[in-house]
């Protein structure tokens, strides 16, 4: 057996230019207000086409730094001291609840 490649949900992909240039911040939603103007565009001007869609690809970052987040299920984050800080707080944060639910009426 091998490994087949099919083709499927075929699509016209727009990549706009930035939001700046045409007087929107370069912020998500600049760049949603921007696409926005894309698909009203195409839904004015295009006939015989599917709805114009508008989507975005997401990636998880580090509020602190903005790095790539990178942490394992139960590891904290490795990108920066102020990620691993917060982090240690929370861990403590979940210990004292975890703590007051298992002595809860054991006075
Ligand atoms: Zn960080």
């Amino acid at each position: 057996m091998a490994k087949v490649t099919r083709y499927r949900n075929y699509r016209v992909v727009v990549v706009p230019r930035t939001p700046v240039s045409y007087g929107l911040p370069d912020n998500h939603r600049g760049w949603i207000e921007r696409c926005d103007e894309i698909a009203a565009s195409i839904r004015r001007h295009i006939d015989n086409v599917g709805t114009p869609l508008v989507a975005c690809d997401t990636a998880d970052v580090c509020s602190f730094c903005g790095e790539p987040w990178d942490a394992g299920e139960y590891a904290g984050p490795v990108c920066c001291v102020a990620a691993d800080e917060e982090h240690e707080r929370e861990q403590a944060r979940c210990k004292r609840h975890i703590d007051e639910i298992e002595n809860h009426g054991k006075d």
